[in-house]
C-alpha cells in the first residue's frame, strides 16, 4: 500500500489526530482551525519546551470536541503556510530540519510513527489510487479515505448499476469517470456542511444520553419512526452525516445518491463506447 497519509497530487489526510472532531467540520472551519494551529506555531523556537507550551495554549483555546474519545492533536496544520497545500504534523521531523518535536503532541512520536488506520487494511492500492486522484485536496481526500464503508457502498451501487464488478483501475483511466467520482465523493462534504453544530461525523454519531461509554455509536435509520422501507442508497446516506428526520428529507438524500451513482455508471458507459 502506498502512503496514504501523503499520497502526493495534492490529496493529504490528519484525520487519526481528529481534523474532524468538532461539531462544525465544515471545510470553512477546519480551514479556521489549521490555520490558527500553523500561525500560533510558525515562530516558536523549535524546542521541546517551546513546543510542548505552544501546544498547550493552542488546546486550551480549542473549541469542544464532538467525540470526547477521539483527540485532536495541536500540532496539525498546514505544512505549505496555507489551506491550498498539504496538511500534516508540525512537528514532525521533515517539517522542523530534522528536529522531531512530536512528543509534544496529544500523542508520542513512536505512536505517530507506527499509527496506521484502517484504511492501510482494507482498501486496495486501486481504490487508494482512485480516492486520491478524485479528490486532489486533502479536505475532501481525508473525509474519504477514511470511510472505507462509504467507499465500499459506493461501488456495491455502482457495481448493481452496471452489472459487474467494478474495478478501480477502470475508473482511472477516465478523466470523466474521475470528475464524476469526485462529485459523487462531495457529497461527504455537503453532508458535513448540513449537520453542522451535531455531534454526526458520516455513520457516527454520539452516544445515547445516559450511555456508560462515551465513545461514537454507529446509526441506524430509524425506518419505522420515518414510515419508510430500506433502499440500497442508505449506507451511504448515513455516510454523510445525514440523520433525516422526515421521510422528504431521506427521499432527497437518496435521490442526490441516485443521481450521483448515475453521473458515474453514465461516464463510465460512455467512455467505454468510445474506446
Ligand atoms: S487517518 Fe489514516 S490516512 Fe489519515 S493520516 Fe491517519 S493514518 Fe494516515
Amino acid at each position: 500500500m502506498s502512503n496514504l497519509c501523503q499520497p502526493g497530487g495534492g490529496a493529504s489526510c490528519g484525520a487519526c489526530c481528529g481534523l474532524y472532531n468538532f461539531r462544525d467540520h465544515s471545510r470553512a472551519a477546519i480551514t479556521r482551525v489549521l490555520g490558527r494551529h500553523t500561525e500560533r506555531l510558525r515562530d516558536v523556537p523549535r524546542t521541546p519546551e517551546a513546543f510542548r507550551a505552544a501546544a498547550r495554549a493552542i488546546a486550551a483555546e480549542e473549541q469542544p470536541p464532538a467525540f470526547v474519545d477521539v483527540r485532536v492533536c495541536p500540532l496539525l496544520g498546514f505544512l505549505d503556510d496555507g489551506p491550498e497545500g498539504r496538511v500534516g504534523c508540525l512537528g514532525h521531523p521533515l517539517h522542523n530540519g530534522g528536529v522531531d518535536l512530536r512528543d509534544c503532541g496529544v500523542y508520542d512520536a513512536r505512536t505517530c510513527q507506527s499509527f496506521e488506520c484502517p484504511s492501510f487494511l482494507w482498501l486496495s492500492a486501486a481504490e487508494a489510487e482512485w480516492i486520491r486522484a478524485a479528490c486532489p485536496d486533502w479536505y475532501l481526500y481525508g473525509l474519504v479515505v477514511t470511510d472505507v464503508a462509504f467507499v465500499r457502498a459506493i461501488e456495491r451501487l455502482v457495481e448493481r448499476a452496471l452489472g459487474e464488478r467494478l474495478d478501480a483501475a477502470r475508473l482511472l483511466a477516465r478523466p470523466e469517470a474521475l470528475r464524476a467520482s469526485r462529485r459523487l465523493f462531495a457529497l461527504k462534504e455537503a453532508g458535513a456542511e448540513g449537520a453542522r453544530g451535531d455531534a454526526l461525523f458520516g455513520q457516527f454519531g454520539a452516544p445515547p444520553e445516559g450511555a456508560v461509554s462515551t465513545e461514537p455509536v454507529l446509526r441506524t435509520i430509524d425506518y419505522a419512526a420515518l414510515g419508510a422501507r430500506a433502499a440500497p442508497e442508505d449506507e451511504v446516506v448515513l455516510c454523510l452525516s445525514c440523520a433525516p428526520r422526515r421521510l422528504e428529507e431521506l427521499e432527497a438524500a437518496r435521490q442526490q445518491v441516485r443521481d450521483a451513482i448515475a453521473g458515474l455508471v453514465a461516464a463510465l458507459s460512455a467512455n467505454e463506447h468510445i474506446a
